[in-house]
């Protein structure tokens, strides 16, 4: 643990996820005193907060607490808490009201969901955090649950249509985890409505599905969604929202149930530390990672601009945090020595994306596979990758249950309790979620994303 008396640098990095991690793990054997601030107690592996929101996984099969994934490293401490800005002048973090001072500061506090200007948040949630998870699967259930005991039948329509924004990975991952849980987990369980004649539309603005994929992936994961049942719109522009439906242009869509996986934009790093960002808020960091006239602050993950050697922006996904985080961990070591490092290069194994129980696409390299292949090499690298082994363990059997039965084993609704179930179905139908929606024990003290702080 850092101490005053220590004759170590201090390295504080501002966020545990993909980056921060990374970082942190890489500098365990190095003489720094490291630490690791995060507005959460746990590391969340997101490509599989999806599942969390359909009822496939439950929240701790995907997150692990910080403090036991670095309980070993001897260098290192964690900190709770939301980091609120960088007093770069005095090489301090303010993270409500405390100052932590540094000398290397790591800043990888990752992106949130974008609007593109419009002030859609309540009615169409994103997914980025695991509160955003069991919000959207509370929705997407207490749907169900309210068109079985509603006599209208315009509503009852309403609420059995489910509208999908944003025909990249989340989307479609999205789109067809509801489809499968409207058309089969949930296919015998009500007795007045039939979930399979639930509508999943999925909008997407531009040409294609899956942009950052090759054409033919894209198409063959367009056609799995349609036997799934899924309305894929693509080239169709949601200019609209509201409680009750998007608007396309002209035509209107009634739903009750609206996810946005259509945008983010980076973390306010850049206005913490007051430097230039691209139009997504992303810090333009320069070839080494560290910010323009700060050599020892760098951005690293969702929240920064790089390039790559042909001067296209680095994707943001987990690989890319990942690997910055270690190569900035690398960098301050080898100038603890004196020496320095080649500027930073991402190397691409691939992309992939899955869409129902056994189809995926996935890109590596000249090599294109889709359908039962590709989604076999999705679920080995998202089980590999995860952190912790009981995690692993747990979602390999999850996943080998869900498989044989159909079934979704977390089908719970949550953040209704204390309440008669008639008062609150309107309720969270309609409203954002408030701080005893999300239920979050910590909410005095740390705001969620979305809810409490508004
Ligand atoms: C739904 C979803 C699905 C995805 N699927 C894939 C996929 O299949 N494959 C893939 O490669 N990538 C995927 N991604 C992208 C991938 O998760 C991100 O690129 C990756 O997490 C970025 O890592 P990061 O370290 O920059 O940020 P994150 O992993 O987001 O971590 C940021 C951390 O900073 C903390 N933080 C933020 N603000 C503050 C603050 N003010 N104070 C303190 N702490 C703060 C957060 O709590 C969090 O722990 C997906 C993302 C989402 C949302």
């Amino acid at each position: 643990m850092a101490s005053a008396t220590s004759p170590h640098s201090r390295v504080v990095i501002i966020g545990a996820g993909f980056g921060g991690l990374s970082a942190a793990k890489h500098l365990a054997r190095a003489p720094f005193d490291v630490t690791v601030v995060d507005r959460h107690n746990y590391h969340l592996f997101q490509p599989l907060l999806y599942q969390v929101a359909t009822a496939g996984l439950s929240p701790g099969d995907i997150a692990s607490p910080i403090r036991g994934i670095l309980r070993r490293q001897k260098n290192a401490q964690v900190i709770l808490a939301k980091v609120s800005g960088v007093d770069t002048a005095r090489k301090e973090v303010i993270a409500e009201g405390r100052r932590i001072p540094f000398d290397y500061l790591i800043v990888a506090t990752g992106a949130e969901h974008a609007y593109f200007g419009h002030d859609w948040s309540s009615y169409a949630p994103g997914l980025k955090t695991i509160d955003d998870a069991t919000y959207l699967r509370r929705r997407i259930l207490l749907a169900f649950e309210r068109a079985e005991t509603e006599p209208d039948a315009d509503e009852q329509r309403r609420l059995l249509n489910f509208v999908v924004v944003g025909g990249g990975p989340t989307g479609v991952e999205m789109a067809g985890a509801i489809a499968e849980l409207a058309k089969r987990a949930l296919a015998s369980d009500f007795r007045s409505i039939d979930p399979r004649c639930a509508r999943i539309i999925l909008i997407e603005a531009g040409p294609r599905l899956l942009a950052p994929f090759a054409p033919s992936l894209s198409e063959a994961a367009r056609r799995s969604l349609q036997q799934l049942g899924v309305e894929v719109r693509l080239g169709t522009v949601v200019t609209d929202c509201d409680c009750t439906r998007v608007w396309l242009g002209q035509e209107r869509i009634e739903t009750r149930t609206i996810v946005w996986a259509a945008g983010v934009k980076a973390s306010p790093a850049a206005e913490w530390l007051d430097v230039g960002c691209d139009r997504a808020g992303r810090v333009q960091v320069q070839a080494d990672l560290s910010v323009p006239g700060h050599p020892n602050i760098f951005v690293i993950g969702d929240a920064a601009a790089a390039r790559g050697p042909d001067g296209k922006s680095l994707p943001g996904i987990a690989p890319v945090a990942k690997q910055q985080g270690r190569y900035v961990a690398t960098l301050l070591i080898q100038r603890g020595k004196g020496k320095t490092l080649p500027a930073f290069r991402y190397r691409d194994f691939g992309i992939m994306a899955t869409i129902g129980r056994k189809h995926a696409v996935a890109q590596v390299g000249a090599c294109r596979l889709s359908g039962v292949t590709a989604w076999l090499l999705w679920s080995l690298a998202h089980v590999y990758f995860l952190i912790g082994s009981r995690n692993r363990v747990a979602v390999a059997m999850n996943w080998c249950w869900n498989y044989l039965t159909f079934q979704r084993g977390t089908r719970l609704i949550t953040g209704i309790s204390g309440s008669r179930i008639e008062d609150v179905l309107p309720a969270l139908m309609l409203a954002p979620p408030t701080a005893a929606d999300v239920g979050y024990s910590l909410s005095d003290r740390l705001p969620t994303e979305r809810g409490i702080a508004r």
